[in-house]
């Protein structure tokens, strides 16, 4: 069995070269006789990786020393509702940027906290664009602004954060952390779950500038969902997901080895352009994202024939090229590009997406 091009939105494709370490040590991690998985959470050897992947993914984005990094559960919508209830409290409102699916998911969750402002919404011409700054309703009272960098479902990417207005700034990185470069000191918060470019299911980072630990959460707060807490306890409150860290950390190591994150902007740049400009030059596959904020992590596409999806999708398959189907709420296709994904993957694509054009337009 031959392992295949996985195009999915997440859990995504994981290096092969990490899944070859974890086989190899599988049964005895480091000389402990143990897989690092058995390992104790408080033993010094679950530390040392713990410790490792903080340092490796502090190296890999430049993270200022004013900044803690914490690696929770929950996946990213636990931070939908961790974000408003450690930061929002007595606050007069919340603002949030509405460009797709999951900052939706985001907002929603938001308003059980109190009102949210909504700054600007491209809800009205179905998620395909980011509405221009100038037409953004920015409420200086707000507690903080959020937004999400790159829209998984829609294949929106803010070319560039919005900083500048003053605002505390917070980012749901979920799908593009780890694939450009960026200016961390602009954020409050960064977060963002691992099953996309920095492992498997079931870790979520969170960057956060330290002063914003001293804010008072809700009252009703779980513990769980205090930052200050598993800053407190270094993200050892409870036992923690090890197998996912452990995997994490493997991922970040894999990362530095590939040159960084200047590499793998390098890398997503190239792929992405590639496959935009195989669609755009074709009149069988459409992608209707407005061309400066279309994203170089999840391109969406649709057929000019819907009736042929199905087959698309079955020939696809038998290609090894797995996982294509589309969100159901955009319909057709979406091809996921994340770091694991080398870059023969898109040629490959290409070369069937025009095999099939050829065969059935
Ligand atoms: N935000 C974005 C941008 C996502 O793509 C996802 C998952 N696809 C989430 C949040 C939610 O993450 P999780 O499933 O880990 O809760």
């Amino acid at each position: 069995m031959t392992r295949v091009y996985n195009f999915g939105a997440g859990p995504a494709q994981l290096p092969e070269a990490v899944l070859l370490e974890m086989r190899d040590e599988l049964l005895n991690w480091r000389g402990t006789g143990m897989s690092a998985m058995e390992l104790p959470h408080r033993g010094s050897d679950f530390e040392k990786i713990a410790h490792e992947s903080e340092q490796d993914l502090r190296e890999l984005l430049a993270i200022p020393k004013n900044y803690r990094v914490l690696f929770l559960q929950g996946g990213g919508r636990s931070q939908f509702a961790m974000v408003p209830m450690n930061l929002a409290y007595q606050a007069i409102c919340m603002a949030y940027m509405d460009t797709g699916v999951w900052s939706q998911f985001a907002l929603q969750e938001a308003q059980r906290y109190g009102n949210v402002h909504l700054v600007a919404s491209s809800a009205d011409n179905h998620y395909t664009d980011i509405p221009p700054q100038s037409s953004w309703s920015l409420p200086k009272e707000a507690a903080y602004l959020h937004y999400t960098d790159n829209e998984t479902i829609h294949g929106i990417e803010f070319p560039a954060p919005p900083t500048g207005y003053g605002f505390l700034l917070v980012s749901d990185m979920s799908s593009n952390l780890l694939t450009r470069p960026f200016d961390i000191s602009q954020f409050g918060i960064i977060y963002a779950c691992a099953q996309k470019n920095m492992g498997a299911a079931g870790v979520t980072v969170v960057i956060i500038r330290e002063d914003l630990l001293q804010r008072e959460p809700f009252p009703y707060t779980p513990s769980m969902f205090r930052y200050g807490l598993h800053a407190e306890n270094n993200s050892f409150l409870n036992t923690p997901p090890t197998l996912a860290w452990y995997i994490t950390s493997l991922v970040l190591k894999w990362t530095k080895k590939q040159g960084g994150v200047s590499k793998m902007a390098e890398q997503s740049q190239r792929k992405s352009a590639k496959l935009y400009a195989f669609i755009d030059q074709s009149d069988f596959y459409h992608n209707p994202v407005e061309a400066h904020c279309r994203s170089r992590i999840n391109v969406p596409f649709i057929l000019a024939k819907p009736e042929l999806d199905q087959q698309f999708l079955k020939e696809a398959t038998k290609m090894g090229l797995a996982n294509l189907k589309g969100h159901r709420l955009v319909g057709g296709m979406r091809a996921s590009l994340y770091n694991a994904l080398p870059e023969s993957a898109v040629d490959a694509l290409i070369e069937f997406m025009q095999y099939f054009e050829a065969s059935y337009a």
